[in-house]
């Protein structure tokens, strides 16, 4: 009998697996793919290093670079170029650069003079009560506390680019928990802001506030980790059936045809909500879970595209620009991939990655690969006048690409919680319950292998 057996090679259930077998404890993770990493994906092409899933690792707590050291990666990080500081937001059809100081701010264009106002006001509004917050959306937050315009023009693109989802569907106390507590502790958001600033610069670990990726991209990460656990990780291994005894937990997965099992005192979960309820358990969880409610995964394609630097009139010195729903553009946005990072395009060229889809353009989740190349080189002609067409591209379609935490997230969360109140040994982590960052992977990861190593 092992101590644990880990469901799920992605970022969560790999970084889970290695910490438990670092505290030398037996176990197995078992991942459906060949590849581990779920859609952390790095593939070179042509001269390009392109991201076929996520673009950066945002680290949100100091424990991550150590443990990025640890893997001994902290030589492979590629940081952020200084130079791509802009975020362009795309506005009556062009790309304006997101105020970074608050002169910027007053003069920028991407605001009425009246927003402005509006939004300087934040601070002496009342904060709603608990009670009221608990279901209340990202756009009726942002409408109540900032006002229309900054949430069609700065947090409805922002919330496409990180959840590609629908600002009045996502509940912010669950999507956007840190902006909560800024109003519930603080009682506004400039006040919290504020306040998080100083605790950063009296902490000297803080973690700087840049995204970092590896020299061969995001996929180093998982890689080193699925080389550290060795034959403890079975890949293109499918987990099918879940059962319980008094001293554990039986798991049956599928191997090439042929079932294997195996045997732990502790189990731990790191699928996506769909994959839990795939899974043959015993009753009653199975009642439970298949009584859950559901959390939408809208479908993302991200296009990566390589062009020479002579055909781009834009200077692509930032991030990359994000398209409000508000404008007739239909890309999501679009990352200055080479901007960001080192060597992510030969010498000369430009290596940009698009994103289409998301919950708020659903007519996309099955559109053919020639209808997406038009749509997105289309778009980027008129933003960045782009002269001729891309020398490649790639596209990636993730059919279920991330989970939205909406009105349905609670009642999920809650199943779970009871699960493992009533089920000691039985735990869930990643990405459709602790936060859908890579960060919040590990951190989630961290959390399950604390857990038990303090049970026992
Ligand atoms: C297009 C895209 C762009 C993104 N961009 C960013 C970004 O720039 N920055 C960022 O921080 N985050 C980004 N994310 C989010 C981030 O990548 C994910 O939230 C994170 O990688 C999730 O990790 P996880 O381990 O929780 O889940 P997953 O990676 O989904 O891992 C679950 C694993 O379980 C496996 N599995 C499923 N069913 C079974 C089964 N029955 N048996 C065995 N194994 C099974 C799956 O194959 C998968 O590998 C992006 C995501 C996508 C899709």
């Amino acid at each position: 009998m092992q101590d644990a057996i880990i469901v799920g090679g992605g970022i969560t259930g790999l970084t889970t697996g290695y910490l438990l077998q670092q505290k030398g404890l037996d176990i197995s993770v078992v991942e459906k793919n060949l590849r581990p990493g779920g859609p952390i994906q790095s593939v070179s092409h042509n001269g390009f290093l392109i991201e076929k899933g996520p673009n950066s690792l945002l680290p949100s707590d100091p424990w991550i670079f150590s443990l990025i050291d640890e893997l001994g990666l902290g030589n492979s990080i590629s940081e952020e170029d200084p130079q791509a500081k802009n975020r362009y937001i795309v506005k009556d059809g062009k790309p304006v650069a997101a105020p970074t100081n608050p002169l910027q701010f007053l003069t920028n264009p991407l605001f009425s003079f009246r927003a402005k106002l509006r939004l300087l006001t934040e601070p002496f509004r009342k904060p709603a009560p608990l009670q009221y917050t608990l279901t209340e959306s990202v756009s009726a937050f942002t409408r109540r506390r900032l006002g229309r315009e900054f949430l069609d023009y700065a947090v409805d693109p922002f919330v496409s680019g990180i959840y590609a989802g629908n600002p009045d569907e996502l509940i912010l106390k669950d999507a956007f928990p840190t902006l909560h507590e800024f109003e519930q502790t603080h009682g506004s958001l400039f006040k919290g802001a504020k306040a998080k600033r100083k605790q950063s610069k009296s902490t000297p670990e803080a973690p700087k506030k840049r995204s970092v990726n590896f020299d061969e991209g995001l996929q180093m990460l998982p890689r080193t980790i699925a080389r550290k656990l060795g034959n403890r990780l079975w890949l293109g291994s499918t987990v099918v059936a879940i059962n319980r005894n008094d001293q554990g937990w039986q798991v049956t997965w599928k191997q090439d045809g042929e079932n294997f099992e195996g045997f732990a005192k502790n189990l731990f979960i790191c699928l996506p909500s769909r994959q839990v309820k795939t899974l043959a358990w015993p009753q009653p969880i199975s009642e439970w879970i298949s009584n859950s409610p559901d959390l939408p995964y809208p479908t993302v394609h991200s296009l990566a595209l390589g062009y020479r630097r002579d055909q781009i009139a834009h200077p692509l010195d930032g991030f990359g620009a994000l398209v409000p729903s508000k404008e007739k553009t239909r890309i999501l946005g679009a990352l200055f991939s080479s901007s960001l990072y080192p060597s992510r395009a030969p010498e000369e060229h430009c290596l940009l990655t698009t994103m289409l889809g998301g919950r708020g353009s659903p007519e996309l989740a099955d559109a053919s690969e020639s209808e997406l190349l038009e749509i997105a080189t289309t778009d980027l002609q008129r933003l960045f006048g782009i002269t001729g067409e891309p020398m490649f591209h790639y596209l990636t379609t993730w059919k279920h690409a991330i989970p939205q935490y909406t009105k349905n997230f609670r009642g999920w969360k809650e199943c779970i919680q009871s699960l493992e109140s009533d089920y000691p040994g039985l735990r869930f982590g990643g990405n459709s319950i602790d936060g859908i960052a890579i960060s919040a992977s590990l951190l989630s990861a961290k959390r399950l292998a604390d857990e038990l190593t303090q049970s026992s």
